[in-house]
């Protein structure tokens, strides 16, 4: 156990650690390391939410250790659930007593009694998830493993400590749960746990959604997210919890014709982009990119299968799935729309002779989010052809280049007009209507195919001309 014994030799030395056994020893109370701080110390993941099930009154423990550690913040205390959170330095630390718990049918909150550590770690969710080491002086780093969590860790096994019908039954979170472990981790669910998911799957509807989007967020920002969308396909959760996404999948074929499994292409869309970017909302937009195509399929016998307008269909749809899996509605969701709109436009570039005004338009429309328009419609090639894969990356490099130059020439990638609506209001005495919206209009898409420059003195003067069509003249300014 050459972990152990590091773990103990490092505890001795770390300031939290050597508090922690200290005031447990002269208060006399018995206390374990437990859960997911035990698993990442095994698997050499790095954590900072330290769990420690107290045998007897959490909140105290905790408190007796805030105070010897000189915590400043506060310790927040559950009270009926005898739990006590602090922060101390850079590390999450949550003190609760052993606990019993048992299921009624209707609701995931069980009821809870005081237990010792055999009864806590039976209600734990997984065998992975239920090792516990002692913090008493007497037998300081010593592994409680009652259920084998030591060789499920060492093969890659997600496994239930007791019956998987009832453990998913008790608490159907844990089913999100173990497709996301075993995203995270790279395990396997054990045969009988799938198919108990599998069997219990309707039960998620007791779960709210902000948990269930919790761990799907998880699983999106995961290594190879697709790993968890398949499981959840498999297991027959997908469509109840996220509709729009099962809806994708499937291949039809008509006169010989077949489009392509948009769920599978999603997902390695999906994977293609974990390994450009690490950012959740950008994820979220190649999870959703093609979200409207089963709505605007059509077959047309000379083109074959088409799915006109589904980037702006799929944006209108992105509301409706964020409000319904209870993510923000604020510019992270704007954000993802805008993205989802855009996701065909620099492939159209690459396919076509790439214009200065074409490129203008996009930078002008993308701003600052162009850059990861580029990685989503990167990740978005995935065409196992070799030759049309090179043709499209010498396109796209074609596309990127353009980007800088054109941006470099003409600023228009935070534009903001050189000639605003207030000049033109005080220019010709004018109060707000509708010229003003005409001639600002008329300026942005002279500027943008290229007729005039993005500079101040030549959008003053269009502006006086196309003022001039419309029968306006300028104050006399004198
Ligand atoms: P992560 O922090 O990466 O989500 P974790 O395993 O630490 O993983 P937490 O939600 O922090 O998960 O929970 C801490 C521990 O509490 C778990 O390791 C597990 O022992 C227990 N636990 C959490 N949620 C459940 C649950 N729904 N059912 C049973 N035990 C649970
Ligand atoms: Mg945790």
């Amino acid at each position: 156990m050459a972990i152990v014994q590091e773990f103990v030799k490092n505890a001795e030395k770390d300031p939290f650690f050597r508090t922690l056994a200290a005031v447990l020893q002269r208060h006399q109370i018995q206390a374990f390391l437990i859960g997911g701080y035990v698993r990442d110390l095994f698997l050499g993941r790095p954590c900072k939410d330290i769990d420690i099930t107290v045998i007897g009154d959490g909140t105290r423990a905790a408190q007796l250790v805030a105070d010897e550690l000189g915590v400043k913040g506060e310790v927040h205390i559950f009270k009926n659930f005898g739990t006590a959170m602090f922060k101390y330095q850079d590390l999450d630390i949550e003190f609760v007593g052993a606990r019993k718990e048992s299921y009624s049918n209707l609701s995931r909150k069980p009821a809870v009694s005081i237990g010792s550590l055999a009864d806590d770690q039976n209600r734990r969710d997984f065998t992975i998830n239920a090792l516990a080491i002692s913090l008493s002086k007497e037998d300081f780093g010593s592994l409680l493993d009652p259920f084998n969590g030591m060789a499920d860790l060492h093969v890659g096994v997600i496994r239930t400590p007791l019956d998987p019908l009832i453990t998913y039954s008790d608490d159907p979170l844990r089913m999100m749960r173990a497709i996301r472990f075993a995203t995270q981790l790279n395990f396997n669910i054990e045969p009988a746990s799938f198919q108990a998911i599998r069997t219990q799957k309707k039960r998620i509807e007791i779960i709210s959604k902000e948990r269930i989007a919790d761990e799907l967020n998880k699983i999106i920002l995961s290594g190879q997210p697709s790993v968890g969308f398949k499981l959840l396909r498999e297991c027959g959760l997908l469509p109840l919890i996220f509709p729009e996404l099962s809806a994708l999948e499937g291949v039809e074929t008509r006169q010989g014709k077949s489009h392509k499994d948009n769920f599978f292409h999603t997902l390695e869309v999906l994977d293609n982009l974990s390994g450009l970017s690490p950012d959740l909302w950008l994820r979220w937009a190649a999870l959703l990119h093609d979200i409207a195509k089963p709505s605007t399929k059509r077959f047309d016998p000379d083109q074959g299968w088409t799915f006109h307008g589904h980037e702006d269909k799929g944006a209108r749809m992105v509301p409706g799935i964020f409000r319904n899996l209870k993510l923000p509605m604020n510019e992270k969701m704007k954000y993802v729309q805008k993205l989802v709109l855009l996701h065909l436009r620099p492939i159209v570039l690459a396919k076509s002779e790439v214009s200065d005004s074409a490129v203008r338009r996009l930078l002008f429309e993308a701003g600052d989010d162009i850059d990861d328009l580029m990685k989503l419609c990167q990740a978005d090639v995935t065409t196992k052809n070799e030759y049309k894969q090179k043709k499209y990356r010498a396109n796209f490099e074609l596309v990127k280049q353009k980007l800088v130059e054109v941006e470099e020439k003409d600023k228009v990638r935070n534009w903001q007009p050189p000639v605003t609506g207030e000049l033109i209001m005080q220019e010709f005495n004018l109060k707000p209507g509708r010229e003003i919206g005409l001639i600002k209009n008329a300026i942005r898409e002279a500027i943008l195919d290229g007729i005039i420059p993005n500079e101040y003195e030549a959008a003053y003067a269009f502006m006086l001309e196309r003022a001039r069509e419309i029968g306006l003249t300028p104050v006399n300014k004198k």
